[in-house]
């Protein structure tokens, strides 16, 4: 987050150098601040997702590893070597499962290609890494090295999101260079899931996903319904899209399929589309969106829970108590809000469930004074916040 003004000047630097060689197609105002708005969301959500990756990979590795990296020059490689090939299979991952696509497509749904595009990633798509990272940790590598690197792969990652460079002749072999990222972001048919590598594209050679830049790269998404002029639209769309077909499919297996099978999965037990429109076009869509954000809610609340109960030793009593009331609590309001089609009653829910919130902290700030857990708590709440924050702005 320190970095966030250089990278800015870098962006600015970038678009100046489009201009200077009249490649100025490769910015548009509106595409830019998108990128921006949908930044700033990302960076407020990684606040938590990190906390959450943190506590999770540093639980694992103090208490279940198997074997421990020793602090040498070579387990600085070692660790470069395995975060980056465990982000080349994240990222498959993220192109080829439905339900982790729909937080990725916001990285690619934007048709101009430049430095802003880093910016622009889905608040929910630091989450995927949780999985992979426990194993990490599993492993035996060290939380603090893993994370190290990771600033270090993620500063390299920026700077492939330019038309600026050319191609760079040997390095190609090895890095991800931005004429190979570029291709990454192609909707051109040879392009579409190639080119998944961080910093090394020796994983695509090796594993066959590997393309280098021949033809003129078309950027963005394939869908042509897909409008890309609304932050919340551009983090929101594709999850809305696979709830819409879920409705639509009859067979049970493939309702459960379609959040797993990638994006070009077409289900055979789907209604007419005449039926499906008639969906689309209903107010079923709104509600689909309370029970979508119903069901992200009540997903953190229990994540938080569990949080909770694998700290249980380690805390007071009282706090224990408080924090037991608030999550059970919200997952019973959350649990609701999925169902209600009245806005009446959802609000009154969210307004008991302030009251709820704002006691249990009154609680927390009088009765114990641990500073740890009452940021872990105010993280919670700020969580629990912007969910409804969305949650406002998706109506
Ligand atoms: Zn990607």
């Amino acid at each position: 987050m320190i970095f966030i003004p250089l990278f800015l000047l870098f962006v600015f630097m970038d678009w100046y150098l489009a201009k200077r060689k009249n490649k100025s197609a490769a910015f548009s105002e509106s595409n830019t601040s998108l990128n921006f708005i949908i930044g700033s969301i990302q960076q407020i959500a990684t606040v938590i997702s990190f906390y959450l990756l943190l506590t999770c990979v540093n639980y694992t590795y103090h208490n279940y590893r198997i074997t421990t990296l020793s602090n040498n020059w070579y387990s600085w490689i070692l660790t470069y070597l395995a975060i980056d090939f465990v982000a080349y299979w994240i990222h498959r991952f993220s192109h080829r499962i439905n339900i982790i696509w729909a937080s990725h497509i916001t990285h690619h749904s934007s048709n101009k290609f430049n430095l802003s595009n880093s910016f622009r990633t889905s608040p929910f798509q630091d989450l995927n890494r949780i999985p992979f990272w426990i194993l990490l940790a599993f492993i035996g590598f060290n939380p603090q090295m893993l994370f190290t690197v990771f600033v270090v792969s993620s500063i390299i990652e920026f700077f492939t999101h330019t038309q600026n460079a050319p191609k760079l002749k040997w390095m190609e072999y090895i890095f991800v260079t931005p004429s190979l990222h570029k291709v990454h972001h192609g909707k051109n048919d040879l392009y579409i899931d190639k080119n998944y590598g961080s910093t090394f594209i020796i994983w695509d050679r090796i594993f066959g996903t590997f393309q280098e830049e021949t033809e003129t790269v078309e950027f963005g998404i394939k869908a042509s319904s897909y409008q890309d002029n609304h932050a919340v639209k551009a983090i929101t769309y594709y999850y809305k899209d696979l709830f819409k077909r879920y409705k639509a499919i009859t067979s049970l297996k493939e309702k459960i399929l379609i959040w797993i099978m990638p994006p070009e999965w077409e289900p055979k037990s789907i209604q007419s589309s005449q039926s499906i429109s008639a969906i689309a076009n209903s107010n079923t869509l709104e509600r689909n969106s309370y029970y979508l954000f119903g069901v992200i809610s009540l997903t953190i609340n229990i994540l938080f829970f569990f949080l909770v109960l694998l700290f249980k030793n380690t805390m007071p009593k009282l706090y224990l108590f408080g924090y037991s009331i608030y999550y059970i609590s919200n997952m019973l309001i959350a649990y609701k809000l999925m169902f209600l089609p009245n806005m009446r009653y959802k609000i009154l829910l969210l307004l008991i469930k302030s009251i709820v919130a704002i006691t249990v902290v009154l609680f927390v700030y009088v009765f114990i004074n641990h500073q740890l857990h009452l940021i872990y708590f105010a993280v919670s709440i700020v969580c629990q916040l912007l969910i409804f924050l969305l949650y406002k702005l998706i109506k």
